[in-house]
């Protein structure tokens, strides 16, 4: 549901990444181009504030890791306010996933307007709780005002391969709710999914009939169902019900379809309730847990890039990496150099596995396994020039047949090995050279992201 977002954000980052080094111009064109792809996917206005906000303030204040691309420093920071605002943070405790904690039979009221996939979610969550938890569970239907609503769900009942509560033509709301708890006792259900009458739309009678039966049957769980096609419509259905009803947690159905995705962004923000789950398509098993974290990346289309950072933050030797950039600029990057970035590169893990964590590069990294170039390349490479004098290191230039024989046997390499080891250097030198013309910064970066 969030590909217009994502690919808006993905043009943003691009043009960033292609700076290298970033000033605070950068950084706030960036921002704004962000704030309108977010208001563009129709994110509430005051989520969009607080969001860009909080990156501005984050990504000026904060120490660029040199030897990550500060274009991947930003993506990060965005990364975390987003995983932030689908309440994902650290110290959120939002509940994630059904809360079913509590003494059997556990209540779950089902609450949302006529439409929003409220009948359909209840069945996706009956089956699941059958077959993944093994619980005994107890379909009733409240939807006296539709006799077809009751009808529905005693279909899907049957689909998901558990009970409805035999229907009873003239009964109240809260007669259905009172005999299907009763129901559930005697017959030690663990769950009991209470399907509220849906509306068209927000209506004082049919709110206070959900409100009577939500005090009478005291839920676990008050789950609102949302549509997220409905976008902004959505979230304000949502604040009506977390005033009027009160409810713990949302589900959000059709992400499979287009939605643009700023109510998922906004729904935590403007409700205080957690989305808890995701209904994506109309089959009874496509309901997804919500992860906060998970979103974020698939809105930044990021791959792993996050962990990348991480990594590399964790890894890299600061200190180190900034004197190799300074080497690089004077040009004078040498072998010994180069195989303490082979080093650093090492400490990181596999390159393919550092390579799988990039966005958009699967192919690349397909060929360079089927090259095998991995951690053992990398390694052979330091054997090499650990092999070598010092002065060979020093100036490679004087590295001719006879040098390269002595290093290969000292390796256990080949000559052919050595050669490109040292083809690779030229080319890199070469290249660090020309964009040291370009008056580009921070070399490690082409090194390493
Ligand atoms: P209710 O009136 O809120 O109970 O809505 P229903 O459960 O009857 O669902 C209305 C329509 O939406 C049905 O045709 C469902 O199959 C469909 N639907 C429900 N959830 C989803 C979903 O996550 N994705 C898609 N594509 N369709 C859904």
């Amino acid at each position: 549901m969030f590909e217009a977002l994502s690919s808006k954000l993905n043009g943003v980052f691009d043009r960033l990444r292609r700076r290298g080094a970033l000033n605070e111009t950068d950084v706030a064109e960036a921002l704004r181009e962000v704030r309108v792809a977010l208001l563009e996917a129709d994110v509430a206005l005051p989520v969009v504030k607080e969001l860009t906000n909080k990156v501005r303030d984050r990504a000026i204040g904060q120490e660029v890791i040199r030897s990550v691309s500060p274009a991947q420093q930003v993506i990060k920071i965005v990364n975390d306010a987003l995983v932030e605002a689908l309440g994902g943070g650290e110290g959120d405790t939002g509940q994630r996933g059904l809360d079913l904690n509590a003494p059997s039979p556990v209540p779950i009221l089902m609450v949302g307007l006529q439409g929003s996939g409220k009948t359909t979610t209840s069945g996706k969550i009956a089956l699941r709780l059958r077959a993944r938890d093994r619980k005994k569970v107890l379909l009733a239907s409240l939807d006296v005002h539709r006799p077809a609503a009751q009808l529905q769900l005693e279909q899907l009942a049957g689909r998901a391969e558990v009970t409805s509560l035999p229907i009873i033509a003239g009964q109240s709301p809260l007669e259905i709710a009172a005999r299907a708890m009763d129901v559930a006792r005697r017959e030690l259900y663990d769950v009991v999914i209470l399907d509220t009458a849906g509306r068209l739309a927000i209506d004082e009678a049919l709110m206070a009939e959900v409100a009577a039966v939500k005090a009478a049957t005291k839920p676990h769980e008050t789950l609102l169902v949302v549509d997220a096609m409905t976008g902004q419509d959505a979230v304000n259905t949502a604040r009506a019900f977390q005033d009027k009803v009160g409810v713990t947690g949302i589900v959000m159905t059709r992400v499979d379809g287009d939605a643009r995705g700023g109510a998922a962004l906004s729904m935590r923000a403007v409700t205080g309730a957690p989305i808890k789950l995701l209904g994506a398509g109309e089959k009874l098993d496509a309901l997804e847990d919500f992860h906060p974290d998970r979103i974020a990346s698939r809105i930044l289309g990021m791959g792993d890039i996050v962990s990348l950072v991480e990594k590399a933050a964790e890894t890299i030797d600061k200190a180190e990496a900034e004197k190799l950039a300074a080497k690089m600029q004077k040009g004078l990057f040498d072998l010994e150099d180069y195989a303490k970035q082979l080093q650093q590169i090492g400490k990181m893990g596999s390159l393919s596995g550092i390579l799988g964590m990039l966005p958009g590069v699967g192919k690349i990294k397909a060929q360079l396994e089927d090259a095998n170039l991995d951690t053992k390349i990398l390694k052979r490479q330091a054997a090499i020039i650990g092999s070598m004098t010092p002065k060979e290191r020093r100036t490679p230039d004087i590295i001719k047949a006879s040098r390269k024989r002595r290093i290969a046997a000292g390796s256990g390499a080949t000559v052919q090995e050595v050669n490109r080891l040292l083809k690779q250097f030229d080319d890199m030198s070469a290249m660090m050279k020309r964009m040291n013309k370009l008056g580009q910064k921070g070399m490690m970066r082409g090194g390493l992201a």
